[in-house]
């Protein structure tokens, strides 16, 4: 199919692209990588009005360290930011994730940031974004605001995003030196979207684990935090049984859905299962044997 009919703007400015939204009246798009915008014009799963396309707007495109912060532009690419010796040094877990979306052709296009805006529940940035408490830098018609990731997220392609507000820029908080960080992901081919993905950054102190974060994708209607399997980790010594507890946490946090990809309880069984493989890999320990 081809799309629908729409106008185009190639803003030059945040202000212009946040104009032209708002002259869109609510129905305008941003484009960014077109990865994820593109399928569904083409599919008409989509019918903006405008396409809003923020490509050449100078300086939404950095990677740079802001205090204690790690600062992401709008248009930072998936390849751009998962290649970043910044990035690899300040959050481990977004390049270790990043490697994980699509193939390189759609990495060298989509933006972080896209991804996240877009906020689909099996999106490898969302979940990372969820993990670490990410801030979502946002610019509209009424100036500029910040929103925790905690709040962004809400529900199926949904965020707190207003129709003629733009994502201009991705913050992270620097990781502890030390951050030890796994990704284990389960798809039906390389390259396609997780069926379940689980995202553990772990900080120990000796056998102790000081810090833990956690997070799935595919199995809820938006990014889910393992808060429960963290309280499970914080401030205990790492052993086999406590990895089976906090992976049995996250499979009770679980709210999948029967779909044509796979049946509600694989995914609750793949959370629990991907979640031991990310902690035991992360600590080095195996649970073989571990009571589940
Ligand atoms: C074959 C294929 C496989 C893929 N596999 C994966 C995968 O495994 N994992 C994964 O995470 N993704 C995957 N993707 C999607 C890809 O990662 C997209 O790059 C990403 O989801 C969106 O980023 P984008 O820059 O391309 O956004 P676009 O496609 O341009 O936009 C997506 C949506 O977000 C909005 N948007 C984009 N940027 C902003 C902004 N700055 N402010 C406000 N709104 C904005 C747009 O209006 C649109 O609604 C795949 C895509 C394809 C085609």
């Amino acid at each position: 199919m081809k799309p629908a009919a729409f106008d185009y703007v190639r803003a030059d400015s945040v202000a212009e692209a946040v104009a032209a939204l708002v002259a869109s009246d609510g129905s305008g798009k941003v484009l960014a990588g077109g990865q994820s915008l593109v399928p569904l014009l083409s599919m008409r799963l989509a019918r903006p009005s405008v396409l809003v396309d923020i490509n050449k707007i100078p300086g939404l495109d950095h990677i740079r360290r802001e205090g204690d912060m790690l600062a992401i532009g709008a248009l930072a690419r998936h390849e751009t930011v998962l290649r970043s010796p910044l990035v690899q040094q300040a959050v481990p877990l977004l390049p270790a994730a990043l490697r994980y979306v699509g193939h390189r052709a759609i990495r060298n296009r989509g933006t972080v940031a896209g991804s996240i805006a877009h906020a689909d529940p099996a999106a490898e940035a969302p979940a990372v974004a969820r993990a670490l408490d990410a801030e979502l830098v946002v610019s509209g018609p009424a100036g500029t605001r910040t929103i925790a990731a905690a709040d962004f997220f809400g529900g199926y392609l949904t965020t707190a995003l207003g129709p003629d507000e733009i994502l201009t820029e991705v913050r992270i908080p620097i990781q502890p030196p030390g951050a030890q960080v796994a990704v284990c992901e389960l798809a039906r081919r390389s390259g396609d979207f997780a069926l379940v993905a689980v995202f553990t950054a772990l900080t120990l102190d000796g056998d102790v684990i000081t810090s833990a974060r956690l997070a799935v994708a595919g199995t809820n209607p938006e990014p889910l935090r393992g808060t429960a399997a963290e309280a499970v980790l914080i401030g205990n010594t790492v052993t086999a049984a406590r990895i089976v507890e906090a992976a049995a946490a996250v499979s009770a946090a679980t709210s999948p859905a029967d779909d044509i990809h796979a049946a509600a309880s694989y995914r609750r069984r793949m959370a629990g299962l991907l979640t031991r493989r990310a902690l035991a890999a992360t600590v080095g320990t195996s649970t073989k044997g571990a009571a589940a």
